[in-house]
């Protein structure tokens, strides 16, 4: 083998992503790149749909060249196909101008360090030494690697002229093909195509010819042909990468750095700490190229970018629950970075319109942090693209919620809007078995409650003898089965009352269900008015706000349906929420217009109280309604009303006007005083 100059070094890779996450102790996943130069995703071009022709002749070899690619190349670079001279990657073509020009014992020139490494590297390969004087061949890169600057045009000849980063400041030596320039570009950059290792060559017709006929017989694949024929149909767009590039600066300033003018996709920090500083970017995932003298950073986009500016702000908390996830299909490409203890910052570009508008609203409303990015086969519409996103974010939500140790089992929302109801679901759990602390029933009989109840009792002392809570747990299920054995037994009697609940956005309509059917009552949970006219019983519950709830009333037409019912003197119950939303009007939300059905206004609040007002309290006056017995409060508004005929420590507890019946406490939650308050609601009706 013919010896290499003394001193040569090969060409030096950067670590890979799994080494590198290695030493960070962190999941590949999590290590961000700034040192390729390369952008953080594909073009959308570049799809397996792109190389779908080029795939079913795979087997055969390009027979007759690449003369599309030729053709688009020139048309691209304002050039004739004949110009064009295609590699893999612009480094297989410094290799080839290296070894075409210059032998053992020619001088060739390359810029002056810091410079890209591989101008030596080619010219060491062929024999040649490294000098200015009398040099058979000069390369010149503009913009600079890694300095990003435009430093003047040698006017040396002949000239190789690297334009790897041309795009990003759009100044080119191609008008000086004719005077023995040639100029050196590539897809890896700004087409985004570095993997596929595609890039070519301009140069004089002559020129162009002597080089290729120095290049292996096929020098690219046809499947990188593809992508970046697929690519030159729509070029990128770099203008969002210029203006990132300067607000990268710009934060970079504000820290006290100094990056240098660029005109790449990439700015140059000089420091003489590049190790200190390399190695605490690392910490968090993040990589950026170290060389004499300074930091390579390569720009992403904005979240990237902020959280290496947060890194070298010295914000070191790492987030918690938060994961980048990829998912790619044969239609789609989507990558998801997700935080699940975020505060709503939301963007996701996958072009499927309506689709990306839906995820945002929720990540946006369960203050999630989502970057979604992604690209699809949305000539065959958007179904792909969703559907993928879709999956995408479920698997990344679930890779967030790790073990699940420690958080809620379950979640759920109903949220009216002007023109749109919509309700969900979550079940977070995963749980083989449920653990549920029962508290003390003040009437001292045996009651069965739900998570939400235990949560809301956490506070109160919890009464040994009960033991731990597998075995309450149980229980609370053995009582849920039992009722629809009781409900059955009662519509055979012919004793069943029919009760309708009205949901319209309430959060305890469940809970409210499971009393009444603890009792025998067959029930109805009721969005539709006809349904709430008829029933012998209308309950209204309520969690939430008057405002939301007011407008779910309205939304399904339940507040009409109530107010004939009142005028009809049929049987209504309002609980907690339910009892104020029927009074004249709420100081909440800035104040809101109530149904009318009782008189008086609900408030907050007052006089030092504790808001909200959450336990157990006893009932004064009404006998009818349990008073003297003591039932569970929560609330942070109460009613003034000349309709009060109970108060609990001071405040309105129960309201009665003609056929309405209010509660401010929840008897679904009261045990068995609350059981006996709704029995006699049952048989009222
Ligand atoms: N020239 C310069 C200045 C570069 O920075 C690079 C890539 N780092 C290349 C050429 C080679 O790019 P590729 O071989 O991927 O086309």
């Amino acid at each position: 083998m013919r010896e290499l100059a003394a001193g040569f070094r090969p060409y030096e890779w950067a670590e890979s992503t799994d080494a590198l996450a290695l030493r960070a102790g962190l999941d590949p996943v999590e290590i961000v790149r700034f040192d390729g130069n390369v952008p953080p995703l594909p073009l959308p071009s570049s799809r397996p749909g792109a190389i779908a022709s080029a795939l079913a002749d795979v087997n055969t070899y390009p027979h007759g060249g690449y003369p599309h690619i030729h053709e688009a190349i020139a048309a691209y670079a304002g050039v004739e196909p004949e110009n064009v001279v295609l590699g893999a990657g612009g480094d297989d073509l410094i290799l080839l101008c290296a070894r075409s020009f210059a032998g053992p014992g020619d001088v060739v020139s390359v810029p002056p360090d810091p410079t890209y490494p591989l101008f030596r590297v080619a010219a060491q390969l062929a024999g040649a030494m490294i000098g200015d004087d009398g040099a058979v061949l000069t390369f010149c890169c503009r913009p600079g690697n890694p300095l990003g600057d435009l430093p003047p045009l040698p006017a040396a000849r002949p000239l190789v002229v690297d334009e790897a980063y041309f795009e990003y400041a759009a100044e080119t030596a191609v008008p000086l093909l004719a005077d023995g320039v040639i100029v050196i570009r590539t897809f890896s950059k700004a087409f985004g195509l570095a993997g596929a290792r595609i890039g070519y060559l301009l140069a004089e017709r002559g020129t162009a010819a002597e080089l290729r006929a120095r290049q292996a017989p096929a020098p690219v694949s046809t499947l990188s042909v593809a992508l970046a024929l697929a690519a030159l149909r729509t070029p990128p767009d770099v203008a969002a990468v210029v203006e990132e590039r300067e607000r990268l600066a710009a934060g970079l300033r504000a820290l006290g750095f100094e990056p240098l003018p660029s005109h790449a996709n990439f700015v140059f920090v000089p420091t003489s700490d590049t190790q200190e500083i390399a190695a605490r970017l690392l910490a968090r995932g993040c990589v950026v190229r170290v060389t004499r003298g300074g930091i390579r950073i390569t720009v992403r986009d904005r979240e990237d970018d902020d959280l290496l500016l947060a890194v070298l702000a010295g914000e070191d908390r790492a987030p918690t629950r938060s994961v980048r996830h990829a998912r790619a299909t044969a239609e789609t490409a989507v990558r998801v970075r997700l935080g699940l203890d975020g505060a709503g910052r939301v963007r996701v570009e996958t072009g499927a319109g309506l689709y990306d508008h839906l995820f945002e609203q929720l990540a946006f409303h369960g203050s999630l942090d989502l970057i979604v990015d992604g690209s699809g086969d949305l000539e065959t519409g958007a179904h792909h693209t969703a559907e993928d996103t879709a999956i995408a974010l479920g698997e990344a939500i679930d890779r967030a919620l790790g073990d699940r140790r420690g958080i809620a089992r379950y979640g759920s929302a109903v949220v009216p809007m002007d023109d749109a109801l919509a309700r969900a679901a979550v079940d977070l759990g995963g749980r083989r078995g449920a653990q549920i602390d029962l508290a003390e029933d003040p009437a001292r009989e045996p009651r069965a409650l739900g998570a939400h109840d235990a949560a809301r009792q956490r506070d109160r002392p919890r009464s040994a003898s009960r033991g731990r809570g597998g075995v309450q747990g149980r229980r609370a299920c053995s009582a849920r089965r039992r009722a629809p054995r009781r409900q059955r037994a009662a519509v055979d009697e012919g004793h069943a009352v029919n009760v309708a609940i009205c949901a319209y956005g309430a959060g305890n309509i469940r809970s409210v269900q499971l009393a009444f059917e603890r009792l025998g009552a067959s029930t109805a949970i009721a969005v539709d008015p006809d349904i709430v006219l008829e029933a012998d019983l209308a309950v209204l519950p309520g969690v939430g706000s008057a405002g939301s709830a007011m407008a779910g009333l309205r939304l399904c037409g339940l507040d009409a349906a109530l107010r004939a019912r009142a005028v009809a003197g049929r049987p209504i119950l309002g609980i907690c929420l339910g009892l104020q939303l029927a009074l004249d009007e709420s100081e909440e939300d800035g104040g809101v217009a109530g149904l009318g059905l009782a008189p008086g206004r609900a408030v907050r609040l007052r006089d030092g109280r504790r808001v909200p007002r959450i336990g157990w309290a006893r009932l004064e006056g009404a006998p009818l309604h349990g008073g003297g017995e003591t039932f569970w409060f929560a609330h942070s508004y109460a009613a003034e009303t000349p309709a009060a005929t109970a108060t609990s420590e001071g405040l309105t507890a129960v309201v009665e006007h003609g056929s309405f019946v209010g509660v401010q406490f929840h008897p679904e939650k009261s045990g068995a005083a609350g059981g006996r308050f709704l029995e006699r609601c049952l048989s009222r009706a």
